[in-house]
């Protein structure tokens, strides 16, 4: 069988989280066209329906459910309506996150704990309640996204909250693969750099800023959420057996400099 055959993703059952638009509905576009089925998971339920129905039209079974993922008892839900609906969990994208631009010294303590709670408990109790069922199994494969502002602090925003989320998701992508190395469960992340979603093109904060991003960009531009599909179909699948405890940094070299 050829590589791009060996890629494909039929049969296999996913997640992802913060699924109902941007970067999420990517991913979960394009595994379904690889031949996942997909759950849909979001705060925005509506939304979330909205995007799994169009999923569905790719031929595959989808569902949307209702989390927060910072809430535990939301996180316990969606696993099992997963697992009645599909009967078991072969891939894991733990992907919902938040942006909040706010200089360190005005930052409220809840704001701070605001961003850490979704961005990194979020990614957290998700990895941690896909890796419970796929350690029964003996396989499976969480994808986690990070940032590339998990690796730099990137001028001119103040991201603090943001930046250290982003950097221990990265820290705790690579403690998990390192623990589930030997069981069959892998764990990798995606370090976007800016990409064109509701995060940064309808944030009041961020929005302003993409003229400045673009002239600093070696490429020039920002990314789509398209440009991060094929990464997630690898990682997703059987190909990538290998691949354990990577961060793959997808930002048009931003971060090089
Ligand atoms: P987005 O705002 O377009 O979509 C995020 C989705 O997550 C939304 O549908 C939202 O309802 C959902 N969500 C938010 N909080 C949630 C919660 N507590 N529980 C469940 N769902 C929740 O954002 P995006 O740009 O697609 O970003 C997706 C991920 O990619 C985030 O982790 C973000 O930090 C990361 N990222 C984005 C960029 C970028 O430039 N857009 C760059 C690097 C990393």
């Amino acid at each position: 069988m050829g590589i791009i055959e060996r890629m494909r993703l039929d049969g296999k059952t996913a997640f992802v989280t913060g699924g109902a638009r941007g970067i999420g509905k990517s991913i979960a576009t394009a595994i379904a066209e690889a031949g996942s089925n997909v759950a849909i998971i979001d705060l925005d339920i509506e939304e979330a329906k909205k995007t799994a129905d169009e999923i569905a039209k790719l031929g595959v079974k989808t569902i949307a459910i209702k989390a927060d993922v910072t809430k535990e008892e939301d996180v316990d839900n969606m696993i099992k309506v997963i697992l009645d609906t599909f009967g078991k969990l072969d891939v894991a994208f733990c992907n919902a996150g938040i942006c909040l631009n706010i200089p360190a010294e005005e930052m409220t303590y809840d704001q701070w704990k605001k961003v850490i709670d979704i961005n990194l408990n979020g990614v957290f109790l998700s990895s941690q309640a896909a890796a419970k069922v796929m350690l029964k199994q003996g396989k499976g494969s969480i994808i986690n996204t990070a940032s590339m502002s998990g690796h730099i602090v990137n001028v001119p925003q103040p991201q603090c909250s943001y930046n250290a989320s982003k950097a221990g998701v990265i820290m705790l992508t690579k403690s998990m693969a390192v623990e589930f190395a030997k069981k069959g469960v892998r764990v990798n992340s995606i370090s976007p750099g800016y990409i064109g979603t509701e995060l940064t093109l309808e944030s009041p904060t961020l929005k302003p800023l993409i003229e400045q991003w673009n002239a600093m960009s070696p490429v020039g531009r920002m990314g789509r959420p398209d440009e991060l599909q094929a990464i997630a179909v690898y990682l997703a699948g059987d190909t990538s057996d290998f691949t354990t405890g990577s961060d793959f940094i997808i930002d048009g070299a931003f971060s090089c400099f």
